[in-house]
């Protein structure tokens, strides 16, 4: 036995160790028959599609409970295809035209649009595809007349497949759960989004290293780094064991303290908010310690519809999140489509660089009417609360004055239907394009805030897509490119009396904590499972010793060596790689 290690992307934090469990699907073999009684055939289809609307509702249900309203939406997004009439249409006409069996026209025309998903080259997109086979496996299973059968776990166990889908991740039993680990699956796939729902370890995209997993096999997981050791003698195991107590020490210390504010070792308190994408997620944020709202991704309501949704639906989603938080801060973002995220609804063009191209507070201005629609409901539902709204992918100021106009259009508008509307709201805008971060100074005379998405800057500062996995690593928010371009903005707002959060996953890294208070960064917002450790590590430092380790890292030469240098004073098995 000797011991290697192997890495992927690491989805969700903890620190965990035991026996492989391969999840293998089971092959579907699907036969073309000659059906000389096609309506049969159909009645066939029907039931079978009943019944897998059934079961999927059902997942639905048990996830709402597991973990929340939010994460079920992805099984209403396979109820949809059930339904999709042109999919349909297509099957259907399969079986009438070529005289074929249901599971077989089926199989071919779900295979068809997965492929189409898949060859549109985008990462979105390509997730779907994954849904559509999930669903077509369900439908066929049901037309062959196969019970469904959740893998059988008979200790904890390291679950390892090729791809989770969510079907997959929901239906094992959690309390036997160790970690999940597969080949394939960005940081943005469904398995890492519902293992950090569910606060369990999980690391993605290990590619053809995941073969070197076999049943059984002992490994030590670490969803921080990535990292998988395969036959762990017992020095690792002894040196990863006091990793994973200590992590458990430092969470429940954490957890205990999260409603406490964040104030430093020298008294300056700093606000810690939650990114919220779903309403349902708003109640749950509270538990964690989240002082407010800091970012607000209105995108879950535009995404999978054929239409786009109407003032009123609008005011009503976002008027029951600012009940939720009743006085406390809530950042809404506007709309910010186009690049990895296409509307169906509207008739977006092809483009190139779809990162480059209308993307954002760009799609909003080009589409002046659905940007009043959201303006108004925004304005609507932030009466009588603490609302900002906030404009994604600004970069000129140009822009900023063409929002100023749209406001003035909305408010102006609601006035004359003499409909109440918040009257005093900060505007603010994203720094996330490099152009607005050098043009910061000059930006915060037109805005009240500004709020950095280190996830766009650093994909777009260092040149390297985010969602491509080959240079997706040099997107490195600890690039001090990044974090130059962080205190440019800092100092630009300060000099103007501005305020500055952060929304990109950064904020939610307790390694990155020093460095932007040493900035002098006056708001954190992340996913709310982070706040209790972010709190904590605000809790550790003083102003002083927050500007010399910022200084310091400043002066560094690549990412590679910030964040050793922050590594060797932080907890490393808190921190994963943004
Ligand atoms: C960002 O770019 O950092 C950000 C928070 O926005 P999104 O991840 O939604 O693009
Ligand atoms: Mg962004």
């Amino acid at each position: 036995m000797s011991t290697r290690t192997i890495h992927g992307v690491g989805a969700s934090v903890g620190i965990t160790t035991g026996p492989v469990f391969r999840y293998e699907v089971r092959e579907q073999v699907v036969e073309q028959r000659h059906a000389e009684d096609t309506s049969a055939e159909q009645a066939h289809l029907d039931t079978a599609l009943a019944q897998a609307q059934a079961e999927i509702q059902a997942l639905a249900t048990q996830v709402r409970h597991d973990v929340g309203s939010s994460n079920a939406s992805i099984f209403e997004a396979h109820e949809m295809f059930l339904s999709d009439p042109e999919l349909l249409e297509e099957v259907r006409g399969m079986i009438e035209s070529q005289h074929v069996n249901a599971d077989y026209a089926w199989k071919v025309s779900t295979e068809q649009y997965a492929a189409t998903l898949r060859a549109l080259g985008d990462e979105y997109l390509a997730a779907r595809a994954a849904d559509v086979e999930d669903v077509a496996k369900r439908v066929i299973r049901i037309l062959q007349g196969v019970e469904e059968q959740a893998a059988q776990l008979s200790e904890p166990s390291i679950i390892v497949a090729v791809e989770l889908t969510p079907s997959d991740t929901v239906t094992l039993d959690k309390h036997k759960v160790l970690a999940f680990c597969s080949a394939r699956g960005g940081a943005t796939s469904h398995v890492a989004i519902l293992s950090k729902t569910l606060g369990i370890p999980a690391i993605v995209g290990l590619g053809a290293a995941a073969d070197q997993l076999r049943n059984g096999m002992q490994v030590i997981v670490n969803g921080a780094n990535g990292e998988i050791v395969i036959e762990p003698d017992a020095a690792a195991i002894a040196s990863y064991r006091q990793q994973a107590t200590s992590l458990a020490h430092v969470q429940t210390e954490a957890q205990e303290k999260a409603c406490e504010p964040a104030i430093m070792a020298d008294g300056k308190r700093v606000e810690v908010v939650a990114n919220i994408g779903a309403p349902g997620e708003a109640p749950g944020t509270l538990v964690y310690g989240a002082e407010g709202v800091g970012l607000l991704r209105t995108e879950f309501l535009f995404l999978e519809r054929a239409t786009a949704p109407d003032e009123d639906e609008q005011t009503a989603v976002y008027s029951a999140i600012m009940e939720t938080m009743e006085q406390r801060p809530v950042v809404i973002r506007t709309l910010d489509i186009g690049g990895d995220k296409p509307a169906t609804f509207l008739d977006m063009p092809n483009e190139m660089n779809p990162f480059l191209g209308v993307r954002g507070l760009r799609l909003s201005l080009a589409h002046p009417d659905m940007f009043q629609i959201q303006l108004r409901a925004l304005l609507r539902a932030g009466a009588g609360h603490n609302l900002k709204i906030m404009f994604p992918m600004v970069a000129t100021r140009e822009e900023v004055l063409a929002v100023r106009e749209q406001i003035a259009v909305a408010q102006a508008s609601l006035v004359s239907r003499d409909i109440s509307y918040v009257q005093h709201c900060e505007v603010g805008i994203m720094i996330e394009v490099p152009s607005a971060a050098l043009m910061a100074d000059v930006l915060a005379d037109v805005v009240d805030f500004f709020s950095i998405g280190t996830n766009d800057l650093s994909q777009y500062t260092l040149a390297a897509d985010r969602t491509n996995a080959a240079v997706a690593p040099l997107a490195d928010a600890l690039h001090p490119a990044v974090l130059r371009l962080i205190r440019m903005v800092i100092e630009a707002a300060h000099a103007h009396g501005k305020w500055v959060g952060l929304c990109g996953e950064l904020a939610g890294d307790p390694l990155a904590v020093p460095v932007l208070l040493g900035l002098g960064l006056d708001e954190f917002s992340m996913s709310a499972r982070s706040i209790p450790l972010v709190k904590q590590a605000i809790r550790r430092y003083t102003v002083a010793q927050a500007r010399e380790i910022s200084q310091h890292v400043l002066s560094l030469g690549d990412a590679g060596e910030v964040r050793e240098y922050l590594s060797s004073f932080s907890h490393s098995a808190t921190s994963s790689k943004k």
